[in-house]
């Protein structure tokens, strides 16, 4: 394999264009990408005959409007190129007009009620700044979609907006420190996602992971994670094949997938991609989650993207890297070597402090779901606490700054940003702290609570459009000061000093800094039917408005739209439960029940022993398998009582707190009892199969 060859071999990228399309086409093309204008149909016409060709020379038949409605997965609906000509036969055809925009039926898709019935009807509408590829036969046009309205019906759409927002307001910070060549600011992100790979025969066996993604059931294996001997470990050689064909299918895509290794739990690993602008880093993270389900599909195996598979066995995340860049590719969250570059980082740095502690609420809800309520706060992930790692230097210069001395107290005079220079921030390589949920890693923040199966749009638009927002503020300030240098230094103090509580460096495992995060006011939203109904705060609608994020009405229907999401979820995990409580477990412990009595039977007519061990078996057992009929029975009724909300919030409460109890209980019963029937009757294949099947 040729890797040069085949990266983007699939992809219609710069590159492409620029060979294909006439030099005044590919400018104004250009110009769009960079978001200079809007593209005029007849360029649109070109550009939408290069691509057709192109992809036709792939092998592709059909396009497709590519677009991320609020679902979490992708949608595609598929058109042939194909159009009659007068003698019967076809020619391939593809107009500008179809490149920029499509109808689907949207009616199906959640809107929350935004798009009331009798404008079913939605549209999808090209973004030129992701670029379009060929998969499977089939053109794939990124696109945004909307209602006709104008209201936005999908995840890529505000993130395209959080992305401008930041754009603006970061260059007037940059013009302010003098730069005058920088010409975009965008957000990048690079995902590391996680994932589980099992063989397809367990896989099949289980009806939980069927329906659900995840194990409804499943006693504790005799091994699991305990001697870390997976993490990092020697890759097996199915895995290795299958992490092989994944690389090559991304590298044809044009994603940079650049590390894969094994992960903590056993038949876990992950895949890294270098970073990329956040727009195309979640359009490709999209891709990443689907073709390594596909290809795992081809390996006889499975691959669960699902945050929590295995109950007592580390779920799976998705490590959000972040930070901002320019286009003449300025991190703008590295330190830099001379005063001028450490007080403008100083400065980026800041506002994301703040942005995270005055949005606490806001990331928080941007990464729970069903699947994440059961990482968040149990003692692998990070807790359900937002806080700020930042290491020791820079928690040395923040005291020194506070306390207006030199850094290491060395110096009597005081330290001044954009006069003096910082000590050098270490990229941090050792010492990760990896129980901190945002993370500052010498160059970039790692928000770390967002779920393996989530779309990378959610946690994003959060991210950019309150640092965004907190930007504008150091702005409008910064733009009136007389002494810039000044002005700066006491609006890098002040913020420090004000928003200092979210920064923790400690074990955000442990029971102590509940404590202390509950001294510190910081805000503990549990689950996701707590934490989703803030979303609508007044405070956070102005913000989102106020950055051209979300209108006030996108905001509330929103929010429904991810509280009925919770709910049903927990709906269909708990209707499997109940079907296999009784419908497989029930009957299978009343056999093997059965199969033990006329043990002990055969024990009294053979005239030995005194059938202790089976009588005490029988009793456990028949009191267990007893107690599972009557908590599914329970569930069952809670399952009808659920049916009667109209509230959103108060039927995702409702099953919070009501429903996922049960479904605790039932599950420990049938667990207890799969340690003790014999595993000729258990009716699936168990952890410990599943988790070494591959
Ligand atoms: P780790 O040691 O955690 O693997 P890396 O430096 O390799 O740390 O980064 C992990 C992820 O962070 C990769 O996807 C990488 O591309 C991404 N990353 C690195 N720099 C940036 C940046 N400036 N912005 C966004 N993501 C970044
Ligand atoms: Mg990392």
């Amino acid at each position: 394999m040729r890797v040069p060859e085949i990266f983007g071999a699939n992809v219609f990228n710069l590159q492409v264009m620029q060979e294909k399309l006439p030099k005044e086409i590919y400018k104004s093309l250009k110009k769009t990408i960079d978001g200079g204008s809007a593209l005029d149909s007849g360029v649109a016409n070109v550009v939408a005959n290069a691509m057709k060709d192109w992809a036709v020379e792939k092998g592709a038949t059909h396009y497709t409007h590519w677009f991320q409605p609020m679902t979490g997965i992708t949608a595609e609906k598929h058109d042939s190129f194909i159009s009659p000509t007068k003698d019967g036969k076809v020619i391939m055809d593809f107009s500008g007009k179809e490149l920029i925009m499509g109808e689907p039926d949207a009616s199906s898709f959640p809107s929350g009620g935004v798009r009331a019935t009798f404008e079913a009807r939605g549209y999808t509408a090209w973004d030129p700044t992701s670029f379009a590829f060929v998969k499977d036969g089939t053109l794939y046009i990124p696109c945004a979609f909307f209602s006709y309205s104008g209201e936005v019906l999908d995840k890529k759409a505000p993130l395209l907006k959080s992305m401008r927002a930041l754009n603006d307001e970061a260059l007037r910070i940059l013009r302010l420190f003098g730069n005058t060549t920088a010409k975009r600011v965008y957000s990048t992100v690079g995902a590391e996602q996680e994932y589980f790979l099992i063989d397809e025969s367990v896989y099949q066996k289980r009806k939980d992971l069927k329906y659900t993604g995840r194990t409804l059931f499943g006693a504790k294996p005799p091994k699991g994670q305990e001697l870390e001997d997976h993490y990092f470990g020697a890759i097996k050689t199915r895995v290795g094949e299958y992490m092989k064909d994944l690389d090559a299918e991304l590298w044809k895509l044009g994603i940079l997938a650049k590390t894969k290794h094994n992960e903590v739990a056993p038949a876990q690993h992950e895949l890294a991609p270098i970073f990329t602008n956040t727009n195309i880093a979640t359009d490709q993270n999209q891709l990443v989650m689907e073709t390594m389900k596909r290809v795992a599909q081809r390996h006889h195996m499975r691959c669960l993207l699902h945050e929590k598979p295995f109950d007592g066995i580390n779920g799976s995340g998705k490590h959000n890297n972040w930070s901002m860049s320019t286009d003449t590719g300025l991190n703008l969250l590295d330190p830099g070597t001379t005063p001028a570059e450490n007080g403008q980082f100083m400065l980026f740095f800041a506002a994301v402090i703040k942005a995270v502690d005055e949005y606490q609420d806001l990331l928080r809800l941007s990464v729970a779901s069903a699947g994440n309520d059961h990482r968040l706060g149990a003692n692998e992930a990070p807790p359900a606490i937002v806080s700020v790692f930042v290491g020791e230097e820079l928690e040395g210069v923040i005291e020194a700054l506070e306390k207006g001395v030199k850094y290491n107290g060395k110096g009597k005079s005081v330290m001044k940003l954009g006069v003096d220079t910082l000590p050098e921030i270490p990229k941090d390589t050792t010492d990760r702290n990896r129980t901190s949920p945002f993370a500052f890693t010498g160059n970039k923040f790692e928000f770390r609570m967002v779920g393996s199966s989530f779309s990378l749009s959610g946690p994003n638009i959060v991210i950019n459009a309150a640092v965004a927002s907190v930007l504008k503020e150091f702005a409008d300030r910064l733009e009136k000061a007389s002494d810039f240098n000044a002005a700066l230094h006491e609006l890098v103090v002040d913020t420090l000093k004000k928003h200092r509580h979210i920064i923790f460096n400690g074990n955000n495992y442990s029971d102590e800094w509940k404590e202390e995060a509950a001294k510190r006011g910081l805000s503990d939203l549990k689950d996701t039917a707590e934490a989703m109904p803030h979303f609508a705060d007044e405070k956070n609608i102005a913000m989102l408005e106020s950055m051209n994020v979300f209108s006030r009405r996108e905001v509330v229907t929103r929010t429904e739209i991810m509280l009925e999401n919770y709910s049903k979820t927990i709906v269909i995990e708990a209707l499997a439960m109940s079907e296999m409580a009784k419908r497989d477990i029930y009957p299978a412990v009343n056999k093997y029940v059965l199969s033990l009595c006329a043990s002990l039977e055969a024990e009294k007519a053979a005239g030995v022993g005194d059938g202790a061990a089976e009588k005490e078996l029988i009793a456990s057992l028949a009191a267990d398998n007893a107690s599972l009929y009557f908590k599914t029975k329970e569930l069952d009724e809670l399952l009808v009582a659920e049916k009667s909300y109209t509230d959103a919030a108060a039927q995702a409460k409702f099953i919070a707190d009501k429903i996922i109890p049960v479904m605790r209980e039932i599950r420990a019963y049938a667990d207890e009892m799969e340690t003790k029937v014999s595993s000729e009757y258990w009716p699936f294949p168990t952890y410990g199969e599943i988790l070494f099947s591959v």
